[in-house]
């Protein structure tokens, strides 16, 4: 099942393109006193929630999804977890690339490990990526997002993909510079998420999977998730022995090469091949 959030917090199932509202649905979800759960509860409900959006699905009239502003389909993110530098030729090009990317930024993912984002910085494709500093260098990342559907720790990679609630497009926008990435990839509206949620069983084995990104309709970046250097359940593996994960956290699994600068005016469209497209404006 596809996913989505849109317009004033509203819940759609995408069918044949078109959505369906299901936003009743979240009633379901009931409501949270003080203290608030660190977890996504749409995400932690998902396998209740699922008869129910397809049974309001089947009475709702569809909407295209040209007609609405596409919002993080995941809302309440715990965390956003994500890899530095995963994939070979992207390492091989930052580090041809002294001046865009200090060499103490360039290592292995091994050395490196694995960072978190603001969750303040997630935004839907919809509301788009604001430039924060115009007189710096902010790029595209695309990157295949992997949302986790259960409570786990010390996962074994044999045993990850069980723990996948589904997948979304990631965009892991990134001012360039000498800071940590954790600053420079959590301002405000440098992650974008979307345009649906994909349950893991449409998607099956994430690796494998052709994507690429567009500017002004220009292939800057064009991959293969195959390519990873660790793959999708090292991933979860390499994650779950620092952090406990939990429904709804959202995992990056790493850019390829062709990350190059965008402006004000820019249109970027990102496509996950079994997942879709999605169209995003930089302001
Ligand atoms: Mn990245």
């Amino acid at each position: 099942m596809r996913i989505c959030r849109f317009n004033d917090d509203r819940l759609g199932i995408i069918r044949e393109g078109r959505i369906h509202d299901v936003t009743p649905v979240a009633k379901e979800l009931g409501t949270f006193s003080y203290p608030l759960p660190r977890f996504d509860p749409m995400i932690a409900r998902l396998s209740e929630l699922l008869p129910l959006f397809d049974r309001f699905a089947r009475t709702s009239p569809p909407v295209d999804v040209s007609e609405v502003k596409l919002l993080s389909p995941i809302a309440n993110p715990g965390k956003v977890i994500a890899a530095p530098v995963n994939y070979q030729k992207h390492l091989e090009e930052a580090a041809a690339d002294t001046k865009t990317f200090p060499q103490h930024h360039v290592r292995r993912i091994h050395e490196t490990g694995l960072f978190l984002k603001a969750t303040s910085s997630v935004v839907g494709p919809g509301e788009g990526v604001q430039v924060r500093f115009p007189d710096r260098r902010t790029d595209h990342e695309i990157e295949l997002a992997v949302v986790i559907g259960k409570s786990c720790n010390e996962v074994a990679a044999s045993a990850a993909l069980d723990v996948v609630a589904g997948y979304l497009i990631g965009l892991d926008m990134t001012v360039r510079g000498p800071e940590e990435r954790s600053l420079r990839k959590s301002v405000d509206s440098y992650t974008v998420l979307g345009p649906w949620f994909v349950t893991a069983d449409e998607i099956g084995d994430p690796s494998g999977l052709p994507f690429e990104l567009l500017v002004n309709g220009e292939v800057r970046q064009s991959a293969n998730t195959r390519d990873l250097v660790i793959d999708t359940p090292g991933l979860i593996e390499f994650a779950s022995k620092f952090y406990t994960l939990e429904p709804g956290d959202v995992l990056l699994t790493g850019t390829p090469e062709g990350v190059a600068p965008v402006k004000p005016g820019d249109r970027i469209r990102a496509t996950i091949d079994k997942i879709g497209t999605m169209d995003v404006l930089v302001r």
